[in-house]
Protein backbone atom coordinates (compact mmCIF):
# COMPACT_ATOMS: atom_id res chain seq x y z
CA UNK A 1 0.00 0.00 0.00
CA UNK A 2 0.95 3.26 -0.63
CA UNK A 3 0.24 7.30 0.00
CA UNK A 4 -1.90 9.42 -2.72
CA UNK A 5 0.35 11.12 -5.75
CA UNK A 6 -0.87 13.86 -4.15
CA UNK A 7 1.17 13.30 -1.36
CA UNK A 8 4.37 11.81 -2.23
CA UNK A 9 4.74 14.61 -4.92
CA UNK A 10 4.06 17.51 -1.97
CA UNK A 11 7.60 18.34 -1.60
CA UNK A 12 8.29 18.01 -5.29
CA UNK A 13 11.23 16.44 -5.96
CA UNK A 14 14.66 16.21 -4.50
CA UNK A 15 15.99 18.38 -2.02
CA UNK A 16 13.47 20.60 0.39
CA UNK A 17 16.52 23.10 1.11
CA UNK A 18 16.16 22.20 4.90
CA UNK A 19 19.50 19.90 5.18
CA UNK A 20 21.00 22.83 7.01
CA UNK A 21 18.57 23.79 9.50
CA UNK A 22 18.38 20.00 10.74
CA UNK A 23 22.17 19.93 10.53
CA UNK A 24 22.26 22.89 13.10
CA UNK A 25 19.72 21.10 14.96
CA UNK A 26 22.16 17.57 15.56
CA UNK A 27 24.74 19.54 16.21
CA UNK A 28 22.89 21.13 19.07
CA UNK A 29 21.26 17.80 20.24
CA UNK A 30 24.50 16.69 20.31
CA UNK A 31 25.52 18.90 23.24
CA UNK A 32 27.63 21.59 20.69
CA UNK A 33 27.42 24.85 21.05
CA UNK A 34 25.08 26.56 18.24
CA UNK A 35 23.44 29.83 17.69
CA UNK A 36 20.53 29.22 15.72
CA UNK A 37 19.07 32.09 13.65
CA UNK A 38 17.62 29.83 11.41
CA UNK A 39 13.45 30.46 11.59
CA UNK A 40 10.89 32.62 12.54
CA UNK A 41 10.22 32.01 16.49
CA UNK A 42 9.83 34.57 18.99
CA UNK A 43 12.66 34.52 21.33
CA UNK A 44 9.84 35.47 24.10
CA UNK A 45 6.93 33.34 24.80
CA UNK A 46 3.16 34.32 24.55
CA UNK A 47 2.13 37.14 27.00
CA UNK A 48 1.34 36.04 30.33
CA UNK A 49 -1.96 38.26 30.26
CA UNK A 50 -3.18 35.95 27.10
CA UNK A 51 -1.97 32.77 28.98
CA UNK A 52 -4.15 33.42 31.91
CA UNK A 53 -7.20 33.86 29.65
CA UNK A 54 -6.55 30.83 27.65
CA UNK A 55 -6.16 29.17 31.23
CA UNK A 56 -9.15 30.46 32.87
CA UNK A 57 -11.16 29.92 29.67
CA UNK A 58 -10.01 26.06 29.54
CA UNK A 59 -10.57 25.80 32.89
CA UNK A 60 -13.89 27.30 33.21
CA UNK A 61 -15.42 24.69 30.86
CA UNK A 62 -14.45 26.16 27.32
CA UNK A 63 -13.77 22.82 25.95
CA UNK A 64 -16.25 21.37 23.70
CA UNK A 65 -16.81 21.66 20.58
CA UNK A 66 -16.37 25.76 19.51
CA UNK A 67 -18.36 26.84 16.41
CA UNK A 68 -16.52 25.79 13.05
CA UNK A 69 -16.54 29.23 11.28
CA UNK A 70 -14.99 31.00 14.86
CA UNK A 71 -17.12 32.65 17.49
CA UNK A 72 -18.54 36.06 16.77
CA UNK A 73 -16.97 38.01 18.81
CA UNK A 74 -13.69 36.68 17.53
CA UNK A 75 -14.69 36.90 14.15
CA UNK A 76 -15.73 40.84 14.78
CA UNK A 77 -12.59 41.37 16.29
CA UNK A 78 -11.07 40.72 13.03
CA UNK A 79 -13.34 42.62 11.33
CA UNK A 80 -12.28 46.19 13.52
CA UNK A 81 -8.69 44.66 12.75
CA UNK A 82 -8.68 44.84 9.65
CA UNK A 83 -10.41 48.04 9.72
CA UNK A 84 -7.40 49.27 11.94
CA UNK A 85 -4.97 47.60 10.10
CA UNK A 86 -5.47 48.41 6.31
CA UNK A 87 -8.70 50.33 6.28
CA UNK A 88 -10.43 46.95 4.55
CA UNK A 89 -14.26 47.67 5.09
CA UNK A 90 -15.77 44.00 5.94
CA UNK A 91 -18.02 42.03 7.93
CA UNK A 92 -18.39 38.87 10.43
CA UNK A 93 -19.51 36.64 6.76
CA UNK A 94 -16.06 37.84 5.19
CA UNK A 95 -13.96 36.18 8.07
CA UNK A 96 -13.47 32.28 8.66
CA UNK A 97 -11.08 31.60 11.86
CA UNK A 98 -8.51 28.90 11.10
CA UNK A 99 -5.77 26.90 12.95
CA UNK A 100 -3.40 29.62 11.99
CA UNK A 101 -2.49 31.09 8.88
CA UNK A 102 -1.13 27.52 7.41
CA UNK A 103 -4.34 26.16 7.34
CA UNK A 104 -6.06 29.85 5.86
CA UNK A 105 -3.07 29.00 3.25
CA UNK A 106 -4.57 25.73 2.31
CA UNK A 107 -8.18 26.22 2.57
CA UNK A 108 -7.73 29.49 0.19
CA UNK A 109 -5.72 27.43 -2.18
CA UNK A 110 -8.59 24.43 -1.68
CA UNK A 111 -11.19 27.25 -2.48
CA UNK A 112 -9.99 28.40 -5.92
CA UNK A 113 -7.67 25.98 -7.67
CA UNK A 114 -9.23 22.74 -8.96
CA UNK A 115 -6.87 20.15 -9.60
CA UNK A 116 -4.22 20.93 -12.11
CA UNK A 117 -4.92 24.27 -12.15
CA UNK A 118 -1.80 26.52 -11.74
CA UNK A 119 -1.06 28.45 -8.92
CA UNK A 120 1.70 31.00 -8.82
CA UNK A 121 4.08 32.38 -6.03
CA UNK A 122 6.94 34.49 -5.86
CA UNK A 123 10.43 33.91 -5.58
CA UNK A 124 11.96 33.92 -3.17
CA UNK A 125 9.01 32.42 -1.01
CA UNK A 126 8.20 31.09 2.19
CA UNK A 127 9.13 27.39 2.61
CA UNK A 128 5.84 25.89 2.61
CA UNK A 129 4.15 27.30 -0.82
CA UNK A 130 4.80 24.97 -3.25
CA UNK A 131 3.92 22.20 -1.36
CA UNK A 132 0.93 23.84 -0.10
CA UNK A 133 -0.16 24.47 -4.08
CA UNK A 134 0.91 21.25 -4.33
CA UNK A 135 -1.92 19.74 -1.44
CA UNK A 136 -4.92 20.40 -3.12
CA UNK A 137 -2.94 19.27 -6.53
CA UNK A 138 -2.69 22.52 -7.70
CA UNK A 139 0.74 23.33 -10.06
CA UNK A 140 3.14 25.49 -8.55
CA UNK A 141 4.64 28.04 -10.49
CA UNK A 142 7.01 30.56 -8.79
CA UNK A 143 7.93 33.80 -10.28
CA UNK A 144 11.20 35.57 -9.72
CA UNK A 145 11.32 38.92 -8.01
CA UNK A 146 15.24 40.02 -8.31
CA UNK A 147 17.21 41.76 -5.22
CA UNK A 148 17.91 44.67 -7.99
CA UNK A 149 14.19 45.09 -7.75
CA UNK A 150 14.24 44.85 -4.10
CA UNK A 151 12.46 41.69 -4.26
CA UNK A 152 9.38 43.53 -5.57
CA UNK A 153 7.37 41.54 -8.01
CA UNK A 154 7.71 43.09 -11.68
CA UNK A 155 4.00 43.58 -12.95
CA UNK A 156 5.59 42.46 -16.59
CA UNK A 157 6.12 38.92 -15.03
CA UNK A 158 3.31 38.12 -13.33
CA UNK A 159 1.18 39.11 -16.65
CA UNK A 160 3.43 37.08 -18.87
CA UNK A 161 3.46 34.03 -16.23
CA UNK A 162 -0.18 34.23 -15.80
CA UNK A 163 -0.80 34.13 -19.62
CA UNK A 164 1.33 31.64 -20.47
CA UNK A 165 0.56 29.12 -17.77
CA UNK A 166 -3.52 30.41 -17.50
CA UNK A 167 -2.96 30.67 -14.36
CA UNK A 168 -6.08 30.69 -11.89
CA UNK A 169 -3.96 32.48 -8.40
CA UNK A 170 -1.44 34.30 -7.59
CA UNK A 171 -0.31 34.04 -4.06
CA UNK A 172 1.68 37.24 -2.44
CA UNK A 173 3.13 37.75 0.61
CA UNK A 174 3.85 41.67 2.28
CA UNK A 175 5.35 41.91 4.47
CA UNK A 176 7.96 39.22 2.94
CA UNK A 177 9.13 35.75 4.61
CA UNK A 178 12.26 35.14 3.53
CA UNK A 179 13.35 38.84 2.24
CA UNK A 180 11.90 41.25 4.48
CA UNK A 181 10.17 43.40 1.38
CA UNK A 182 7.23 45.38 2.33
CA UNK A 183 5.48 45.57 -1.14
CA UNK A 184 4.96 49.46 -2.63
CA UNK A 185 1.68 51.16 -3.44
CA UNK A 186 3.09 50.46 -7.40
CA UNK A 187 3.80 46.61 -6.87
CA UNK A 188 0.48 46.42 -5.20
CA UNK A 189 -0.81 48.57 -8.02
CA UNK A 190 0.52 46.01 -10.61
CA UNK A 191 -0.66 43.09 -8.94
CA UNK A 192 -4.35 44.45 -9.15
CA UNK A 193 -4.23 44.82 -12.58
CA UNK A 194 -2.98 42.03 -13.85
CA UNK A 195 -5.14 39.88 -11.34
CA UNK A 196 -8.16 41.64 -13.07
CA UNK A 197 -6.94 41.12 -16.50
CA UNK A 198 -6.02 37.68 -16.01
CA UNK A 199 -9.27 36.76 -14.21
CA UNK A 200 -6.96 35.79 -11.06
CA UNK A 201 -7.74 35.19 -7.32
CA UNK A 202 -4.99 36.74 -5.51
CA UNK A 203 -4.17 34.95 -2.40
CA UNK A 204 -2.18 37.71 -0.03
CA UNK A 205 -0.03 36.56 3.26
CA UNK A 206 -0.26 39.26 5.50
CA UNK A 207 1.06 37.55 8.32
CA UNK A 208 3.85 39.84 9.66
CA UNK A 209 1.52 42.76 9.15
CA UNK A 210 2.20 44.40 12.06
CA UNK A 211 5.88 44.19 11.75
CA UNK A 212 6.74 47.26 9.33
CA UNK A 213 10.41 48.91 10.18
CA UNK A 214 9.93 51.27 7.09
CA UNK A 215 6.92 52.19 4.45
CA UNK A 216 3.35 51.29 5.44
CA UNK A 217 1.74 47.89 5.13
CA UNK A 218 -1.02 48.16 2.35
CA UNK A 219 -3.20 45.29 1.63
CA UNK A 220 -4.43 44.50 -2.15
CA UNK A 221 -8.04 43.67 -0.80
CA UNK A 222 -8.46 47.70 -0.51
CA UNK A 223 -7.45 48.47 -4.37
CA UNK A 224 -10.90 49.30 -6.20
CA UNK A 225 -12.09 46.05 -7.54
CA UNK A 226 -9.97 43.65 -5.58
CA UNK A 227 -12.37 42.41 -2.75
CA UNK A 228 -14.03 40.43 -4.83
CA UNK A 229 -10.92 37.91 -5.71
CA UNK A 230 -8.39 38.92 -3.26
CA UNK A 231 -8.35 36.25 -0.03
CA UNK A 232 -6.32 38.00 2.64
CA UNK A 233 -4.46 35.02 5.65
CA UNK A 234 -4.03 36.71 8.83
CA UNK A 235 -2.38 34.87 11.87
CA UNK A 236 -1.84 36.19 15.31
CA UNK A 237 1.35 33.44 15.22
CA UNK A 238 3.77 36.65 14.60
CA UNK A 239 2.34 39.61 15.76
CA UNK A 240 1.38 38.10 19.64
CA UNK A 241 3.70 35.59 19.99
CA UNK A 242 1.50 32.80 19.35
CA UNK A 243 2.89 30.26 17.41
CA UNK A 244 1.73 27.49 19.12
CA UNK A 245 -1.35 28.36 19.80
CA UNK A 246 -2.13 28.28 15.98
CA UNK A 247 -4.85 30.61 15.49
CA UNK A 248 -5.59 32.65 12.23
CA UNK A 249 -8.09 33.86 10.02
CA UNK A 250 -9.00 34.23 6.09
CA UNK A 251 -10.68 37.20 5.02
CA UNK A 252 -12.68 36.60 2.00
CA UNK A 253 -15.94 37.29 -0.27
CA UNK A 254 -18.88 36.00 2.20
CA UNK A 255 -20.03 32.87 -1.12
CA UNK A 256 -15.88 31.72 -0.81
CA UNK A 257 -15.57 31.70 3.00
CA UNK A 258 -19.48 29.95 3.37
CA UNK A 259 -17.18 27.07 1.05
CA UNK A 260 -14.59 27.26 3.39
CA UNK A 261 -16.84 26.80 6.20
CA UNK A 262 -18.28 24.15 4.40
CA UNK A 263 -14.18 22.59 4.37
CA UNK A 264 -13.64 23.57 7.68
CA UNK A 265 -16.11 21.20 8.98
CA UNK A 266 -14.82 18.48 7.09
CA UNK A 267 -10.83 18.98 8.01
CA UNK A 268 -10.40 20.95 11.57
CA UNK A 269 -13.71 21.04 12.49
CA UNK A 270 -12.61 24.93 14.17
CA UNK A 271 -10.86 26.01 16.95
CA UNK A 272 -10.70 25.07 20.25
CA UNK A 273 -12.67 27.75 22.31
CA UNK A 274 -9.94 28.43 25.08
CA UNK A 275 -7.77 29.13 21.89
CA UNK A 276 -10.21 31.59 20.41
CA UNK A 277 -11.11 33.93 24.08
CA UNK A 278 -7.15 33.90 24.24
CA UNK A 279 -7.13 35.67 21.12
CA UNK A 280 -9.97 37.66 21.65
CA UNK A 281 -8.50 39.18 24.16
CA UNK A 282 -5.15 39.32 22.66
CA UNK A 283 -6.91 41.24 19.43
CA UNK A 284 -8.97 43.13 22.18
CA UNK A 285 -5.23 44.63 23.17
CA UNK A 286 -5.10 46.69 19.72
CA UNK A 287 -2.16 48.20 18.24
CA UNK A 288 0.37 48.28 21.55
CA UNK A 289 0.80 44.96 22.52
CA UNK A 290 1.53 44.05 18.52
CA UNK A 291 3.75 46.69 18.94
CA UNK A 292 5.72 45.25 21.82
CA UNK A 293 5.90 41.70 20.49
CA UNK A 294 7.22 43.70 17.28
CA UNK A 295 9.63 45.82 18.70
CA UNK A 296 12.74 43.73 19.61
CA UNK A 297 13.14 42.84 15.86
CA UNK A 298 12.74 46.67 14.66
CA UNK A 299 16.12 46.78 17.07
CA UNK A 300 17.98 44.17 16.29
CA UNK A 301 17.17 45.09 12.54
CA UNK A 302 18.37 48.84 12.87
CA UNK A 303 21.37 47.06 15.09
CA UNK A 304 22.69 44.94 12.25
CA UNK A 305 22.14 48.11 9.63
CA UNK A 306 24.74 50.02 12.16
CA UNK A 307 26.79 46.97 11.84
CA UNK A 308 26.76 46.61 8.34
CA UNK A 309 27.58 50.65 7.64
CA UNK A 310 30.93 49.77 8.60
CA UNK A 311 32.15 47.40 5.67
CA UNK A 312 31.10 46.56 2.68
CA UNK A 313 31.40 42.65 2.02
CA UNK A 314 27.96 41.92 2.61
CA UNK A 315 24.53 44.30 1.52
CA UNK A 316 20.99 43.69 2.47
CA UNK A 317 18.14 44.47 0.63
CA UNK A 318 15.74 45.80 2.00
CA UNK A 319 14.41 44.86 5.33
CA UNK A 320 11.72 47.06 5.62
CA UNK A 321 9.99 44.47 7.28
CA UNK A 322 9.06 41.24 9.11
CA UNK A 323 11.60 39.36 11.35
CA UNK A 324 14.27 38.63 8.77
CA UNK A 325 17.36 39.89 6.98
CA UNK A 326 18.47 38.58 3.74
CA UNK A 327 22.04 39.38 3.15
CA UNK A 328 23.75 39.07 -0.27
CA UNK A 329 26.98 37.16 0.28
CA UNK A 330 28.49 37.35 -3.29
CA UNK A 331 31.13 39.78 -2.02
CA UNK A 332 33.13 36.89 -0.18
CA UNK A 333 32.87 34.55 -3.24
CA UNK A 334 30.95 32.15 -1.60
CA UNK A 335 27.33 31.02 -2.78
CA UNK A 336 24.80 31.70 0.18
CA UNK A 337 24.84 27.87 0.44
CA UNK A 338 28.77 27.31 0.92
CA UNK A 339 28.57 30.51 3.74
CA UNK A 340 25.89 29.19 5.60
CA UNK A 341 27.55 25.59 5.51
CA UNK A 342 30.95 27.07 6.48
CA UNK A 343 29.67 29.77 9.21
CA UNK A 344 27.70 26.87 10.57
CA UNK A 345 31.32 25.04 11.08
CA UNK A 346 33.66 27.52 11.54
CA UNK A 347 31.51 29.92 13.92
CA UNK A 348 28.64 28.05 15.44
CA UNK A 349 26.52 30.28 13.71
CA UNK A 350 22.97 28.76 11.82
CA UNK A 351 21.36 30.70 9.09
CA UNK A 352 19.45 29.99 6.11
CA UNK A 353 20.89 29.27 3.00
CA UNK A 354 18.97 31.78 0.65
CA UNK A 355 18.36 29.20 -1.88
CA UNK A 356 15.95 27.39 0.96
CA UNK A 357 13.58 29.90 -0.31
CA UNK A 358 13.91 29.27 -4.03
CA UNK A 359 16.28 30.11 -7.35
CA UNK A 360 16.63 33.92 -7.29
CA UNK A 361 17.86 34.12 -3.60
CA UNK A 362 20.80 31.61 -4.20
CA UNK A 363 23.58 34.04 -3.40
CA UNK A 364 21.97 34.95 -0.37
CA UNK A 365 21.97 34.16 3.38
CA UNK A 366 18.45 35.11 5.66
CA UNK A 367 19.20 35.66 9.30
CA UNK A 368 16.24 35.52 11.78
CA UNK A 369 16.46 38.07 14.22
CA UNK A 370 15.83 35.51 16.99
CA UNK A 371 18.31 35.89 19.76
CA UNK A 372 17.91 38.70 22.19
CA UNK A 373 19.89 41.75 21.80
CA UNK A 374 23.52 40.91 23.01
CA UNK A 375 23.68 37.64 21.64
CA UNK A 376 22.41 38.96 18.50
CA UNK A 377 24.89 41.63 18.21
CA UNK A 378 27.91 39.40 18.82
CA UNK A 379 26.55 37.07 16.27
CA UNK A 380 26.22 39.58 13.77
CA UNK A 381 29.97 40.82 14.70
CA UNK A 382 31.59 37.39 14.16
CA UNK A 383 29.34 36.85 11.08
CA UNK A 384 30.50 40.16 9.54
CA UNK A 385 34.25 39.54 10.54
CA UNK A 386 33.78 35.70 8.92
CA UNK A 387 32.66 37.34 5.64
CA UNK A 388 35.08 39.77 5.44
CA UNK A 389 38.13 37.39 5.97
CA UNK A 390 36.88 35.18 3.19
CA UNK A 391 37.29 38.34 0.70
CA UNK A 392 41.34 38.70 2.24
CA UNK A 393 41.50 34.90 1.85
CA UNK A 394 41.04 35.28 -1.48
CA UNK A 395 42.53 38.73 -2.31
N1 LIG B 1 3.17 32.68 6.07
C1 LIG B 1 4.44 33.04 6.29
C2 LIG B 1 5.09 33.96 5.31
C3 LIG B 1 5.16 32.56 7.39
O1 LIG B 1 6.43 32.92 7.57
C4 LIG B 1 4.51 31.66 8.28
C5 LIG B 1 5.19 31.06 9.47
N2 LIG B 1 6.55 31.10 9.54
C6 LIG B 1 3.18 31.32 8.00
C7 LIG B 1 2.54 31.85 6.91
C8 LIG B 1 2.40 30.37 8.85
O2 LIG B 1 2.22 30.87 10.12
P1 LIG B 1 1.17 30.30 11.14
O3 LIG B 1 0.59 29.05 10.58
O4 LIG B 1 1.94 30.05 12.40
O5 LIG B 1 0.16 31.38 11.30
Amino acid sequence: MRASERLRGLNGDGDDGWGLFYRARQMVAAGEKVLELTIGEHDIPTEQSILDVLHRAASSGDTGYAPVPGMDALRDAVVARAARVTGAQIVRENVLITPGGQAGLFSAHAAVLDPGDVGLHIDPFYATYPGTIRGVSGVPVAVEARASDGFQPKAEDLDQAAASHKARSLLINTPNNPTGAVYSEQTLQGIAEVAQARDLWVISDEVYDSQIWHGRHLSPLTLPGMAERTLVIGSMSKSHAMTGSRLGWVIGPADLIAAMIDLATTTTYGVPGYIQQAGLFGLGQGAEIEARVGAPFQRRRNLMMRLLDGQNVLSVVPADGAMYVMLDVSGTGLSGADFAERLLDEEGIAVMPGASFGAAARSHIRVAMTLEDQAFEDAMGRLIAFATAQVHATA
